[in-house]
């Protein structure tokens, strides 16, 4: 058993980093004075230095243009851009997984503008009445015989302020069949409407709004998958999406210990260093200690997926993963914090904002307890010895 990188993996992990430390971390006080909205300047800066980094793109296949990365790479890229504060990570876009299901006019039109970064899109599955329980949506797309129409409302549309088009998880109803769809609609097709565009707690380049579809026509052939794949196809995305969570959870707590401990090694208070008092130093030796399990269980995953693992099984590491990795960033980031005093709760101080930012990362994606719900019908179902992987 050998827990080291390879050296490719090590390249990688300095490559990820150098755009992280001399592109993405400079515009941080930037993002910050801004809410997230960044400039049109530094946004075509940044969007520069990462084409010409080639990281974008790098969890779509190499015959699609995209980095071919393995899992694992995926999780050395996010690591290393889970350090950022205000979710710089976001410009270093990776287009979702489903779209490779896509018939080649769907990849032609769809998926190759997003892998060149001309253009995003946002996936929408959330709404009012239906959040942890996707099953509960009530998005219709009916078939009228020419084509479908689609109505309802979604909530929470990550980047759906800037995408061109949305992957809409919605009811297909042809006849009598009513079977759970991924349709591909173009942001100006008619019937599309920003309803809403709330502020959240978090600093983001882009924002999260909801839209609502109203009869909007949608032909058969912007079906992604088939009809009836839609739950399934939306699994495989959160499989993807939860490892990367819990990979940048990890990168997060590196800052924030580093930053805690820099901080307690020259802190004075009472005479002495800070990081002398064990009530100071202790919650750094925990948040190091439960950072390297969180770590070690994230790669774990990867290792799972590209050996070929059972995906169910994947599919239940990977909430693991994402449970433990989230978890642990929010207590890293709250000793973080209390260890630098009254500054930790400047904005001007990483950690402040880390722990503002990673409060999400135990809400979306699935929350917390939906994590846990996977896990232990995991325990139910498979047995305890298959699930720990005895
Ligand atoms: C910033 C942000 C961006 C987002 N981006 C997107 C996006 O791009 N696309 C998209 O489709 N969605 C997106 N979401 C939605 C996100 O995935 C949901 O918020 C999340 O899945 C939880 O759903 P909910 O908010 O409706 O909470 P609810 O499902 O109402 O849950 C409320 C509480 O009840 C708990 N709960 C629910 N069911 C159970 C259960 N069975 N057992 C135990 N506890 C339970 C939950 O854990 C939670 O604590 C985003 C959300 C946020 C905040």
């Amino acid at each position: 058993m050998d827990f080291s990188l390879t050296p490719e993996l090590s390249q990688l992990r300095a490559r990820v980093r150098a755009l992280v430390d001399d592109v993405l971390q400079p515009v941080e006080d930037e993002a910050e004075r801004t809410h997230g909205r960044l400039s049109d300047e530094t946004r075509a800066r940044v969007h520069r230095a990462v084409l010409d980094s080639g990281l974008g793109a790098n969890n779509i296949p190499k015959e699609l243009g995209g980095g071919g990365f393995n899992l694992t790479e995926q999780i050395v890229t996010h690591e290393q851009l889970g350090r950022l504060t205000n979710c710089l990570w976001v410009l270093v876009w990776s287009p979702s997984n489903v779209l490779v299901h896509g018939t080649p006019e769907q990849i032609d039109r769809y998926l190759l503008p997003d892998v060149r970064g001309e253009h995003r899109h946002a996936y929408a599955i959330t709404e009012g009445d239906a959040g942890s329980d996707p099953r509960a949506i009530e998005a219709e797309a009916i078939w009228n015989g020419e084509h479908y129409e689609l109505s309802g409302t979604k909530w929470f549309v990550t980047d759906g302020d800037v995408a061109s088009y949305f992957i809409v998880l919605a009811w297909a109803i042809d006849g009598d069949e009513r079977l759970p769809t991924l349709f591909l609609v173009d942001r100006d097709a008619p019937g599309v409407e920003m309803t809403a565009d709330p502020d959240f707690t978090h600093n983001f380049p882009y924002r999260h709004p909801e839209f609502t579809f109203t009869r909007t026509p949608v032909p058969r052939e912007n079906i992604l998958g088939e009809r009836g794949r839609g739950f399934e196809l939306t699994g495989e995305w959160f499989i993807e999406e939860r490892v990367h969570i819990a990979a940048r959870c990890v990168g997060a707590c590196d800052r924030l210990i580093e930053l805690g401990t820099d901080w307690a090694l020259h802190r004075e208070q009472f005479g002495g260093r800070i990081f002398d008092h064990q009530a100071v130093s202790f919650a750094l030796a925990d948040c190091a200690a439960e950072v390297t399990a969180a770590r070690l269980l994230t790669y774990y995953v990867g290792w799972l997926a590209d050996t070929g693992a059972d995906r169910k099984l994947v599919h239940h590491k990977a909430a693991m993963a994402k449970l433990v990795a989230s978890e642990t960033a929010g207590r890293v980031a709250d000793r973080v914090v209390q260890i630098f005093g009254g500054r930790g709760y400047m904005r001007e101080n990483p950690a402040e904002r880390l722990w503002r930012e990673l409060r999400v990362d135990r809400i979306w994606e699935g929350t917390s307890e939906i994590q846990r719900l996977i896990i232990a019908r995991g325990l139910e179902r498979r047995g305890p010895a298959t699930l720990l992987g005895l």
